[in-house]
């Protein structure tokens, strides 16, 4: 099984206190991750990759 990782919202705090966390493939995880600072966070979407890059580079391993 492809190995999973997690991003907690609650570990980077932001404006909205928002508890989120998303676990997956590290895939996964960036394309949700993604959506949901795009959704949540109010980023634009000339933030993509460096969002992306980001989420992948400060997941964690996942322990579920
Ligand atoms: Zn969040």
């Amino acid at each position: 099984m492809e190995k999973r990782v997690r991003v907690d919202c609650r570990k980077h705090p932001s404006a909205q206190g928002c508890t989120i966390a998303i676990s997956g493939t590290p895939d996964e995880v960036a394309e949700l991750g993604w959506l949901h600072a795009k959704l949540q966070h109010a980023h634009k979407d000339d933030e993509e990759k460096g969002i992306k890059d980001w989420i992948r580079s400060n997941a964690e391993p996942a322990r579920d």
